[in-house]
């Protein structure tokens, strides 16, 4: 005879030894299914007289109640604690990314980006508002309207990269954020919205082999300022204000004459140098001064191009090289170390 007692004091234990919904499983097979000890002395009530059958399949059935009863129990709680395991485990643990990125925290933003920000800062304080252009651009707007024809030299100064888009107009990678000047100026006539007083910051390309001082893609902002009675001295006066509102007070601005196809007059225009503060050193050559970008008024035929009245407006621009900017204020000796992405670099900004 089996002894149901024993039968279930084991089934009951090995309920509450199961550690998953799956182990469960299988001891509810071995205890309640057809192979089980229950089902065996089930089996034998067969040969058992009428009485003893009868209180014999009682015990049997209270017996089978409790088991399921218990599993079923067991059940919902491993069910639960899987379910809790399994949120455990997805859960996005901020605080573990945090730690991956070491000590330093979380990580900042590029100088260049950095650089750009402070940039535009400063000249919005200076009242200019912050505008944006395509970086692909047809040669109408990379060079034509910014009085650069076709076979004209200089544009051997911006050789770039050419877009082979089957459109019928020649596309280019722009070599400068000048185009902008000329999406500003046309709109404004459209608009009937001039004066312009905008900073152009943005991506530029060139096919320059890249060196400690160039870089095919590299960053421009310039300035643009289109308004009545507009003079030369109003073009020296805002470099003047930017240079010591961005540098520092000891660093002053000079302009000295150059040639670009879109400004007459033109000029280029250095700053104090900012390693020897003007007594002279090796990347100053022993001047005292160094380039930073180029400047001039907006030259008639470019305002011919665009359509606006020479007779009425007058204007300057100006620009420089961002990354250049960036390399002068914090002495980075290769412009390269900017695109390099080396850890030990980038943690020293
Ligand atoms: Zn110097």
């Amino acid at each position: 005879m089996i002894d149901v007692e024993v039968v279930e004091r084991q089934a009951m234990a090995e309920v509450g030894a199961a550690k998953t919904v799956a182990d469960l499983d299988d001891v509810e097979q071995s205890v309640l299914g057809k192979r089980g000890a229950l089902a065996a002395a089930h089996r034998q009530l067969g040969a058992m007289d009428p009485e003893q059958r009868r209180s014999m399949g009682r015990v049997l059935h209270e017996s089978r109640q409790r088991l399921e009863q218990a599993i079923t129990d067991r059940r919902v709680h491993l069910a639960a604690s899987e379910r809790e395991a399994a949120l455990a485990a997805d859960r996005l643990d901020l605080t573990e990314a945090f730690e991956a990125f070491g000590p330093e925290g979380r990580g900042h933003l590029h100088l260049t980006t950095r650089t750009r920000l402070e940039l535009e800062d400063t000249f919005v304080g200076m009242g200019f508002v912050v505008a944006e252009g395509p970086e692909a651009e047809t040669d109408w707007y990379n060079f034509e309207a910014l009085n650069i024809p076709p076979a004209h030299p200089a544009r051997g100064m911006f050789d770039t990269f050419y877009l082979e888009l089957g459109e019928p107009e020649t596309v280019v990678l722009r070599t400068h954020t000048s185009p902008v000047q000329i999406h500003l100026m046309e709109e404004a006539v459209r608009s009937g919205t001039l004066p312009i007083h905008a900073v152009i910051p943005g991506r530029c390309y060139r096919r320059d082999t890249p060196d400690a001082r160039h870089l095919a893609v590299f960053h421009q902002i310039e300035g643009l300022v289109v308004d009545r009675g507009i003079t030369f001295a109003d073009l020296a006066g805002t470099i003047e204000t930017f240079t010591g509102t961005y540098f520092g007070a000891d660093i002053h601005s000079r302009l000295r004459p150059a040639y670009f196809p879109f400004t007459e007059p033109s000029a280029e225009y250095e700053i104090t140098c900012t390693i020897c503060h003007g007594g002279g050193c090796r990347t100053c050559s022993g001047t005292g001064w160094i380039e930073l970008g180029g400047c001039g008024m907006v030259d008639p035929a470019v305002f011919d191009a665009v359509g606006v009245d020479r007779s009425e407006w007058s204007g300057f621009a100006f620009g420089f090289g961002i990354d250049r900017c960036a390399q002068m204020r914090h002495g980075i000796a290769d412009l390269r170390a900017l695109i390099e992405n080396d850890l030990r670099f980038l943690r020293q900004l």
